[in-house]
């Protein structure tokens, strides 16, 4: 089934199930010998999730059919869960130092299972509002629940598409557009199509107050090159393969989930509407200085994306 611009799910299907696969990459990296970042919350999800591709993520050896497919199969993986741990630091980072320098309102754009508003450090009076299909963030909050597990921040669902009027949801669920905010996108851009995510620059824009921020996983348009989609479409045949010879669904019956047209570069786009970049980091550079590097001779084992912070004056 490919899109449709109304189109909807649970976390175990289509783009929500995408928000598995991350959180596998954080249970990964958390129980690993020396973790760039902990959420001890990750692993709950894929246990409450039942079923499928995702449960790879809870052992440390990867099934020998992985590699019947590919040779470089774990390899691949090992860059992936490097990329993810990298791009969870980075926005973890972020919302770290915007609290510290005061600012009490974050609103985290298709939120899936982050679960920072549970295990970041919030100072007292920080809000926390996330965005994403309804089903998606009630699967998240029942399972935190049924562990007994509270939030740092004061943490407010929002459960609407981004594509519908998800500024009045969230005004009606008592975000302050007068008060600085923190923002973020992570994971979330090429789930949109080009028009979407201009939409969706703009809203944020007319919400943000003197002093917001914003942090994104934005990605370049050599992501949305023709090359870079037969890359991915190479490597998405193989996690199919892998996929099957596991005796699991076939994890493409979704179709292609991502929208693969050029669009506004995010930096472009945020330098041309007021906002200082504070940081426009490439993956591979921030892979490199956290000492995640991709091994020579792998191609395309991470996205082509740039880490991006923008400021308001
Ligand atoms: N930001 C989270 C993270 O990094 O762990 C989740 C990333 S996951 C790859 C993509 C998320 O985007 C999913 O939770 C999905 O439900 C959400 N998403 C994609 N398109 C959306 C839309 N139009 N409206 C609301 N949420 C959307």
């Amino acid at each position: 089934m490919a899109r449709t611009d109304d189109d909807t799910w649970d976390i175990n299907e289509s783009v929500g199930a995408t928000a598995l696969g991350v959180a596998g990459g954080r249970a990964a990296e958390t129980r690993s010998a020396d973790p760039l970042i902990s959420d001890p919350y990750a692993k709950l999800f894929l246990e409450a999730a039942g079923e499928g591709i995702w449960q790879v993520y809870l052992d440390d050896e990867l099934p020998a059919e992985f590699s019947d497919v590919d040779p470089q199969f774990e390899d691949r993986m090992r860059a992936m869960l490097g990329y993810t741990a990298c791009r969870t630091k980075f926005f973890d980072d972020y919302f770290v130092a915007a609290a510290d320098d005061g600012i009490r309102q974050a609103v985290i754009l298709a939120a899936g299972l982050d679960s920072r508003a549970w295990r970041l450090a919030w100072p007292a009076g920080s809000v926390v509002y996330e965005i994403d299909q309804p089903k998606v963030l009630s699967f998240k909050t029942a399972t935190l629940e049924s562990h007994a597990v509270d939030p740092i921040a004061s943490h407010v669902s929002v459960g609407i598409d981004l594509r519908l009027d998800w500024p009045t949801a969230l005004t009606q669920a008592g975000f302050d557009a007068s008060a600085p905010t923190a923002w973020s996108a992570e994971g979330l851009l090429p789930y949109l199509t080009a028009d979407a995510q201009d939409r969706l620059f703009n809203r944020i824009q007319s919400l943000s107050a003197p002093g917001s921020r914003v942090a994104v996983e934005a990605f370049t348009n050599e992501f949305f090159s023709s090359e870079s989609f037969a890359r991915r479409e190479k490597q998405t045949e193989r996690y199919r393969q892998a996929a099957i010879k596991l005796g699991g669904k076939d994890i493409t019956e979704s179709g292609n989930l991502l929208y693969e047209e050029e669009r506004t570069e995010v930096v472009d786009w945020l330098q041309a509407h007021g906002w200082t970049l504070t940081a426009a980091t490439t993956a591979d550079d921030l892979m490199a200085a956290n000492k995640r590097e991709v091994p020579e001779g792998l191609d395309a084992a991470v996205p082509e994306s740039v880490f991006v912070e923008g400021r308001l004056p």
